[in-house]
């Protein structure tokens, strides 16, 4: 290197950040101990003249040569100062642009004890020519008015300042004042810095002069965006604060500290995601409407079912097949079979641990058990009972629920019946399922049979909710009084077992051993404080109650309990209850018990009937009066047993002439049927032959046998039909203390179904036409039945004795 070229180098100070530019000033501080050094020695032995050159990486603390621009800016120092920390402010005024040679090829900055390099200044190139004189023209005018608009627009620059770059009319300084104001990235400014054509760099400055006044109109639109929603969110929040305040002053709640609140605990909630987000989106409804609104109480409620209802939680089941045994037999009398065939259920349940199969229907008379067996079996289980009762039901919404859309809609049995148990695997009983019926209003047995299949009830959507429910894990068991009323696909469903009433024999142990004393606890007694004698449990049975189960019985012998405490609290300890003294207590006999004690009589037969109670014995009464062959009915029959009444008529008097009556008798007679018990409506065909004997019996004046009752439909030639419940109507006239018993011989099949007891005791004929009914009720052989001679029939009904065979019956009719 040349000495000459030596002596040319002058101290460098690398800039990082920055760019400066002729004309400018630049105020800085230096830390860097390079930098100090360079100072100094441009303070003491340049005349203050420093070359300040930008570092192209501005993390690099010890740049070599390679790492810089290669032009920067010889400027002067005008004024230094010390800063706090050590370092040195020190103010620059940027002379000129120059190019730059390092002083040593090997290490520029090493070797002098200060970094210096060999400026070499850089003239601006004449870049004016005639074809762009004119475009420079309009350059110039327009990079005026940029220069306007940017003051205006971001305000960065004061009037002296605006006026100082104003100043300068050549395009090159009037580029490079302007460089310092604006806030481009000191890369770019860098490129301007180098561009030595002066109308390019005014190009190149009005250039990035637009972009940033464009720029900070950007900035101005956000930032009064952003401005404006903190408004919003200010104005919000004092608002909702407002809200607060005035609910702490009216001592109101605070809907949104509910709904916060209510959000807790759904999330707390064991619940489907489904749910969740349904009761979510409700509670996000909520918080808009005003307390006061109709809507609020209507979306509440909704809320509240969601949070009330469970969804998953479960108790532990255990199946222990002799604990369920114990628990059965403990508070139920007999019932083998139907308990047995719950084990077995249970037995199924445990091995194949779930719920597949069919459901449980027990079939029977009121009062026998049915529901407390199925209460017997959830305690066995472990699970929570739940009854719903169907009677009457005839709405599908009452199973499904109504929709939300109606005022004051509500969900269904089932889901109350959920929300009560507060578990998702209960036991619900069903009840009385063969009292459903259908109206206009849908029908409820095709909720019911969703319900109960197990393929579908794992998504049960009750309207209300309008949701899908899990119910697969319920144990459904229903209870019907007899086959008769249940839907036919609801039949397929379900595994029926029968429970048929019970004896006496059988009534007066589940009395003494179940009844009384669960009575005598419910009311705080001991069985030191209430005797019954077993007399007076089968008075009670036979006179005060008549029933195929025992719930009149358990509400007498709960009479006798209330009477018991009374005389306990007025001094007596002991209640002895006994025939003698039964009256006494529950009043005068409810029930005439023994039909074969009265004497026989004519006109009167006894039939048998059957209705939910059960069965029964019925005296159909009838009287023949002069008249001109009306028939007359009373006793509140209905349409069926009145074309009984005529069918039985007719049969009769097709059989006149056997009989001895004039063909024509039935011309001057009126004849009155009338069946006891006027307020108790009675239907049905099954009356027919009882009919047919009372009638004939007082035409003919012949008593019929008191001990014994008759049931079977006839037809208009006599011929005797099957009927139905006969496993309810044989036990009642064995109860009614009757000996035989007149039944349809196509009904013989059923007899399989009875208890022996019943069929031991009863002596039962079976027939197949009427014909041969009334020699059994009258007691009396067929040829005097069938004859003149036995008649005590009115002189004036009698037929004329030579025309005493008479014509075939079809020809009578
Ligand atoms: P259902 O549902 O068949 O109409 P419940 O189950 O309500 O009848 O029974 C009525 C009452 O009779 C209950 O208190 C029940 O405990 C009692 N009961 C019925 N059958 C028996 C029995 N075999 N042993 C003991 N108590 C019985």
């Amino acid at each position: 290197m040349a000495q000459n070229d030596a002596d040319r180098a002058i101290p460098v100070m690398t800039l990082r950040d920055v760019v400066i530019f002729p004309h400018a000033l630049l105020p800085l501080a230096a830390g860097r101990e390079s930098s100090v050094r360079a100072i100094e020695k441009s303070v003491a032995e340049y005349d203050k003249y420093i070359f300040l050159v930008t570092q192209k990486n501005a993390e690099d603390l010890n740049p070599g040569a390679g790492d810089l621009y290669p032009v920067g800016v010889v400027c002067r120092i005008l004024q230094t100062g010390r800063t706090p920390e050590g370092g040195i402010k020190v103010l620059f005024e940027g002379l000129f642009r120059a190019s730059w040679q390092p002083v040593a090829e090997e290490n520029p900055f090493g070797t002098a004890p200060y970094p210096c390099l060999i400026p070499e200044p850089l003239e601006d190139i004449n870049d004016e020519t005639a074809e762009n004189a004119e475009e420079h023209k309009v350059l110039f005018r327009l990079f005026g008015e940029s220069l306007d608009e940017y003051a205006r627009v971001c305000r960065r620059l004061n009037s002296d300042q605006l006026n100082r770059i104003r100043g300068f009319d050549s395009p090159g300084d009037l580029a490079d004042a302007v460089m310092p104001y604006l806030t481009a990235s000191f890369a770019r400014k860098q490129t301007v810095l180098e561009i030595l054509g002066p109308w390019e760099r005014l190009a190149a400055a009005h250039q990035l002069l637009c972009e940033e006044t464009g720029n900070n109109e950007l900035e101005k639109k956000i930032k009064a965006r952003v401005s404006e929603q903190m408004e919003r969110n200010q104005h919000e929040y004092y608002l909702t604060e407002q809200i607060k305040a005035i609910h702490k002053e009216l001592g109101t709640e605070d809907p949104g500290a509910e709904a916060d609140e209510l959000e807790k605990k759904f999330r707390e909630k064991k619940m489907p995601a489904q749910a969740l987000e349904r009761a979510l989106e409700e509670l996000r409804k909520l918080k808009q409407i005003h307390p006061s609104a109709a809507e609020y109480a209507v979306s509440r409620n909704y809320i509240d079912w969601l949070l009330d209802l469970p969804w998953n939680e479960l108790k532990d089941i255990d199946i222990d097949l002799n604990r369920a045994r114990d628990i059965l037999d403990g508070a139920h009398f007999g019932l083998e079979k139907p308990k047995n065939r719950i084990l077995e259920f249970l037995a199924v349940q445990k091995l194949t641990d779930g719920l597949k199969g069919p459901i449980l229907c027990l079939v029977g008379p009121p009062g026998v058990g049915k529901t407390s067996l199925a209460r017997s079996v959830a305690e066995a289980t472990g699970r929570e009972f739940v009854r719903i009762s169907l009677g009457g039901v005839k709405d599908e919404a009452e199973i499904r629920g109504h929709r939300r859309t109606y005022v004051g809609a509500m969900p269904g049995k089932i889901i109350m019946a959920m929300k009560r148990v507060k578990s998702n695997n209960p036991l619900i009983c069903l009840d009385e399922i063969d009292k459903l019926s259908a109206d206009y209003r849908g029908d409820p047995a095709s909720a019911l049979l969703e319900v109960l299949d197990p393929e579908q009830n794992c998504a049960f959507v009750d309207h209300y909710l309008d949701l899908d429910y899990d119910l697969s894990k319920v144990f459904f068991i229903t209870t019907a009084n007899s086959l008769g009323g249940i839907p036919e696909p609801l039949i397929d469903r379900m595994e029926i077992i029968d429970i048929s009433g019970y004896l006496e024999l059988e009534k007066m142990q589940i009395a003494g051993k179940f009844l009384l004393p669960r009575q005598l606890k419910a009311h705080g007694l001991t069985a030191d404080n209430l005797r019954v004698t077993d007399n007076a449990v089968r008075e009670i049975i036979r006179s005060y109650t008549r029933e195929a189960g025992v719930r009149e019985l358990e509400r007498m012998l709960a009479a006798l309990c209330r009477k018991s405490a009374v005389a306990l609290l007025e001094g007596s300890p002991l209640t002895q209850v006994t025939v003698q003294n039964l009256h006494s207590m529950l009043g005068v006999k409810k029930y005439r018990y023994d039909a074969a004690e009265s004497a026989p009589m004519v006109g009167v037969a006894t039939g048998l009937a059957f209705n939910n109670h059960g069965g029964d014995i019925l005296y159909i009464e009838t009287a023949v009066m002069p008249g001109t062959g009306k028939i007359l009915t009373t006793g509140k029959l209905g349409d069926v047993m009145k074309e009984s009444a005529q069918a039985a008529f007719t049969y009769v008097r097709s059989r006149g002439p056997r009989f001895g009556l004039r063909a024509d008798f039935y011309k001057d007679i009126d004849l009155h049927i009338h069946v006891p018990e006027g307020a108790v409506p009675k239907d049905g065909p099954s009356a027919g032959i009882a009919l047919a004997t009372a009638i004939a019996s007082s035409l003919l004046g012949i008593p019929v046998r008191c001990d014994l009752a008759m049931t079977g439909e006839i037809t208009l030639r006599g011929r005797v039909l099957a009927i139905g419940g006969l496993r309810e109507k044989l036990p009642a006239a064995m109860r009614a203390g009757i000996k035989t018993v007149i039944i349809p011989a196509d009904n013989k099949k059923d007899l399989k179904e009875l208890p022996s007891a019943v069929l031991s005791a009863l002596d039962i004929r079976f027939v197949s036409d009427a014909d041969e009914v009334l020699p059994l009720a009258f007691d009396l052989p067929e040829e005097k039945v069938f004859s003149c001679d036995a008649m005590s029939m009115p002189e004036k009904l009698r037929a004329d004795p030579l025309s005493a065979a008479g014509p075939s019956p079809s020809a009578v009719m």
